[in-house]
């Protein structure tokens, strides 16, 4: 596994390793267990992971599952699927709910130390009173209640005495400090909902703000890194790490998060086109998400590659999918064998070439990677070629195949157009092409040259199969705008062409491809063996990327 690159957050942990504030690293990645995991998420788990390792130090894989209402089950299954896929091992599984018993002591014992209250102040109420960056808030009146009696409402607030939202649990540190997340911040809510973990055993939940800097020292984590929205709430997490009486001292740190262009991230977004049915799922192969990625056949290695390549910093920036699109050509040229498939097809009849025969020639698997050897394709009187590699009229500089035309066949011989046959419509349904023996490819013909060169795949053996090529989701050159964006609005930049199906035929050893299975097809790109829809012997290909880029990196 590749060193992560050099960094602020490597910097500090070598100078925690030396000062001896740590013994040995503790990293987590902390999902919300509320959708499936997407880029940005990777670039969280390679961080984690690889700075731990880098340390011989622990990565925990714990699930952030504070909040019922949204989490499911479903999602737990699928980040553990993609982090393993990512390529990494967690050290410890856990789930903040089975901390709740923990993190309630520690309410309790802030409530005795008259560090925390119960105030019956709606949501509405608690956020006009929170003041503004140039006006301090104001205090609750229930914000000197007795020890006694908040202990006795908290107690009853868990027992489940009120409805939703009647009463809220409040840290009491300073209604006027300048950073506003340090007014009296909510750390108890009260929530009649079933919980995946816990059932029906809690009726309040610890506030996110609250619960992780716990979560965090309750395994000992000794850096906790998360994106820079969290920046404000630093604060307040030692706060609690210090009020809490810890016996850990975890500290966090924060980092740039992902964006990327042409797609959007968050989890409430991605949802949203899964529900409105915008795709075919959370691994829809348009979906910037870790299982829509390998859907579309992208591999651990790329992701791993790209994400390491976009830096650690607090910069803000986006990051051109283009850039993604390049490490996937790179770990797939020398692994993916080259192939030959036809979209849009168009009937090749080679009329001297003899009836009911055919012959087997040579193709290299893969130019660049030799030591894959080569294998034998069949080359007969029908073939299909594409529509795009014939003019009725050529057009200036066109030099594939037209009336009179010659041009070689990949790994075959020269043919030349004759004829063609169409249908009422006008349509060209037919060539009628001659065959030159002596051109046979790998004989070293020299004759005379043609200018084009096309791909083709015999008509008796061909195997019918679907392309579905991409583009991208979301017409926006900058990345989602978190902040000015409305929940849904960029639903109304979704780009209509971002799916394009097209029927076609492949080689015939393609039969025997297997889901995930990644060709490069003959000037088309790369392709994977969708999982969804392929049946036996029937493939389904995704495009992954096409061969060229102009992103140099
Ligand atoms: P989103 O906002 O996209 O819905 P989230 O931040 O709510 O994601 P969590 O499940 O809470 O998702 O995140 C788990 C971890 O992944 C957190 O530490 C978070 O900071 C990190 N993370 C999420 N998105 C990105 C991103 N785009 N780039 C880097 N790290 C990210
Ligand atoms: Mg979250
Ligand atoms: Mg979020």
């Amino acid at each position: 596994k590749a060193a992560a690159h050099n960094h602020f957050l490597k910097t500090i942990i070598i100078d925690d390793l030396q000062s001896g504030r740590t013994k040995t690293v503790v990293t987590r990645f902390p999902p919300e267990p509320n959708g499936y995991l997407h880029i940005g998420h990777a670039k969280s788990i390679c961080l984690n992971f690889e700075l731990a390792d880098e340390f011989n130090g622990r990565t925990n894989l714990r699930f952030d599952d504070t909040n019922p209402v949204k989490e499911d089950i479903e999602y737990v299954n699928s980040i553990k699927e993609d982090v393993k896929w990512l390529g990494f091992e967690w050290d410890g599984l856990f789930f903040a709910s089975d901390y709740f018993d923990e993190m309630y002591e520690r309410a309790v014992l802030l409530i005795k130390k008259g560090k925390a209250y119960v105030d019956d102040l709606t949501a509405d109420q608690i956020r006009e009173m929170r003041g503004t960056l140039t006006e301090p808030g104001k205090e609750s009146p229930y914000r000197n209640r007795t020890v006694e009696e908040n202990l006795q409402l908290f107690e009853a607030m868990r027992r489940g005495d009120f409805k939703d939202g009647e009463k809220v649990l409040r840290a009491k540190i300073d209604m006027s400090s300048p950073n506003i997340t340090l007014r009296d911040p909510v750390i108890y809510r009260i929530s009649h909902a079933h919980h995946h973990n816990t059932g029906d055993k809690w009726c309040i939940y610890p506030m996110y703000a609250y619960a992780h800097p716990l979560e965090d020292a309750i395994e000992g984590v000794t850096h906790s890194i998360c994106t820079l929205e969290f920046e404000e709430l630093r604060p307040f997490y030692d706060w609690v790490i210090e009020e809490c009486e810890t016996e850990a001292k975890p500290h966090q740190y924060e980092f740039n998060r992902l964006n990327l262009t042409n797609t959007v991230m968050s989890k409430r977004k991605l949802k949203l086109l899964v529900d409105e049915k915008v795709v075919d799922g959370w691994d829809d192969p348009r979906m910037p998400t870790i299982s829509g990625l390998r859907r579309r056949g992208f591999t651990p290695k790329a992701i791993r590659d790209f994400v390491r390549e976009t830096g650690v910093s607090k910069n803000f920036g986006v990051v051109d999918f283009k850039m993604l699109e390049h490490f996937i050509r790179e770990d797939l040229k020398l692994q993916a064998p080259r192939t030959m498939a036809v979209l849009n097809p168009l009937k090749v009849v080679i009329t001297n070439y003899p009836e009911g025969q055919t012959e087997m020639l040579d193709a290299e698997i893969n130019p660049e990677n030799p030591e894959m050897g080569t294998k034998q394709i069949p080359f007969g009187r029908e073939i299909y070629i594409e529509q795009d590699d014939f003019m009725e009229e050529p057009v200036k500089g066109y030099h594939r195949l037209f009336p009179g035309n010659e041009v070689r066949l990949k790994n075959a011989y020269f043919i030349k157009c004759n004829d063609f046959v169409k249908d009422e419509n006008g349509n060209v349904t037919e060539l009628h092409c001659t065959y030159d023996v002596e051109t046979k490819s790998g004989t070293g013909f020299t004759g005379r040259k043609v200018k084009g060169t096309i791909h083709w795949v015999e008509a008796l053996n061909a195997v019918p199969a679907e392309f579905r090529l991409y583009d991208s989701l979301i017409f926006d050159e900058n990345g989602e705008e978190e902040e000015t964006e409305g929940a849904s609005s960029f639903l109304n930049r979704l780009n209509p062409g971002s799916l394009e199906i097209v029927q076609g035929f492949v080689e015939p050893d393609m039969k025997a491809a297997e889901p995930q299975d990644k060709f490069q097809f003959f000037r088309h790109g790369y392709f994977n063996v969708d999982p969804k829809y392929s049946k036996p012997g029937a493939p389904v290909f995704n495009r992954v990327v096409s061969l060229k880029s102009s992103f140099v990196i």
